[in-house]
């Protein structure tokens, strides 16, 4: 049997913790598996890495920045090795070119194009638990490659679904995968077993316990994925197809609660009536690779028009500098914008077929007095954006409403 197990960076944050997966990890081997074990960078260290890096520019190569931050999983998987040596167990640490993981050249967020697992089977063959470093890949021309704030996920999910792992276990830092963050929603449950679908929607939206991609992955390639705490036994969440929930599926109609802080807004005021406006504004950020989320038009005075949108708050200062550059040639009155804004948003898969969540969510937020500036549906979530300021409280609210329908 062949599990990949991922610890995340509060699991391994110092040598007491790194001796506790270890003891994890070694007593799964005791019992006749074939580990592979992704790791994260210590606790903090990847924010640390970004910020050492700005304090002596702001304007660091994508390249270099890169270099550095994939340094932090280096360490966690070399201590790691260390500290199975010391438990009396056979392992070895790889980095991303040893573990054959080929990415894109998208420095910051590249992407896995294809993984060599030559030197990982070879490994595991000669009974070693092998521990690669999350996070990281090699591009073409032999560079370190960041894979995106939260990858390490991904770079287990990815393992697993070449490896055909028979199982691929996130070990963080709650018990599992919850109906909202449960260090914000004091009524948080955790849920047994959730659709890839909804957990899809609900990374996407901003539910950090999973990495988006590592989901997507999962799904395709049909990955059985656990979510448990490293601190803690217990089932945690599986994350499936699903044909393989429980039946309370059909009842649930909303399965989960995700709030997004980090995205910002922007609003053009006063623009020309007349088509093609939306395409030039939105081709020219296409053409910076930014991306848009919630888009709003609105009728503005004197035969103009307005639009608001939403970006992720990373790109806020390059999409300002792309629509400045605009101007001339979209024309438009006023620019602004705003970044403390939080996105809210409720999934669910049975949600099309009931009208009344929308009305429920709105009447959440009016009964506690929170304002809402813009509205976007689909088939499976709504989402709302509010102020920062009111996303805790807001998040409560929504959640409590919900609460009959979440328990099933
Ligand atoms: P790791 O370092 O192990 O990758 P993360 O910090 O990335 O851990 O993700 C775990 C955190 O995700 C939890 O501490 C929790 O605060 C947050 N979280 C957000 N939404 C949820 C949710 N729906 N269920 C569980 N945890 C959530
Ligand atoms: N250490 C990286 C981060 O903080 C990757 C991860 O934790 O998954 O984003
Ligand atoms: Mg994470």
């Amino acid at each position: 049997m062949l599990i990949v197990q991922k610890y995340g960076g509060s699991s391994v944050a110092d040598a007491g913790k790194i001796m506790n997966v270890a003891k994890k990890i070694t007593d799964a081997y005791g019992q006749g598996r074939k580990l592979v074990v992704v790791l994260s960078a210590q606790g903090d260290t990847t924010d640390e890495l970004y910020a050492k890096a700005r304090e002596i520019s702001r304007d660091a190569s994508r390249r270099e920045l890169d270099a550095l931050v994939t340094t932090g999983e280096l360490q966690s998987a070399a201590l790691m090795a260390i500290a199975v040596h010391k438990l009396g167990y056979p392992a070895i640490s790889l980095n991303a070119s040893q573990a054959g993981i080929n990415a894109t050249s998208a420095y910051g967020s590249a992407r896995i194009k294809k993984i060599d697992p030559e030197r990982i089977a070879g490994e595991l063959e000669r009974n070693n638990i092998v521990i690669v470093a999350g996070f990281q890949g090699i591009n073409k021309y032999g560079d370190m490659t960041a894979l995106g704030r939260g990858a390490s996920d991904t770079t287990a999910v990815a393992l697993a679904a070449v490896l055909n792992a028979d199982c691929c276990e996130i070990y963080t830092d709650v018990d599992g995968v919850y109906t909202a963050d449960p260090r914000v929603v004091k009524n948080a449950r955790r849920i047994p077993s959730i659709s890839f679908d909804e957990m899809l929607e609900l990374a996407s939206l901003g539910a950090q316990v999973l990495h988006n991609r590592a989901v997507e992955m999962a799904k395709r390639y049909r990955v059985k994925l656990v979510v448990r705490s490293s601190m803690t036994d217990g089932e945690g969440t599986l994350v499936c197809s699903g044909e393989g929930r429980d039946k309370t599926v059909e009842k649930t109609f909303v399965s989960g609660l995700a709030v997004d802080k980090s995205i910002a807004r922007i609003a053009l005021v006063g623009l020309i009536d007349r088509p093609g406006i939306a395409y030039q504004i939105f081709a020219l950020l296409a053409k910076e690779k930014i991306s848009v989320d919630i888009i709003l038009q609105s009728i503005g005075r004197e035969e103009t028009k307005d639009i608001s949108f939403t970006v992720a708050k990373n790109d806020l200062e390059k999409t300002l500098e792309a629509l400045e550059a605009g101007r001339d040639k979209i024309g438009f009155g006023s620019i602004s914008h705003d970044d403390n804004i939080a996105k809210l948003s409720v999934v669910g898969a049975g949600m099309a077929s009931n009208p009344g969540v929308a009305a429920k969510m709105f009447e959440a937020l009016y009964d506690c007095g929170v304002n809402i500036s813009m509205i976007s549906t689909s088939e499976i979530k709504i989402s709302v954006l509010i102020d920062a300021k009111d996303a805790d409280r807001a998040a409560n609210a929504v959640h409590d409403k919900f609460m009959v329908e979440m328990e099933g």
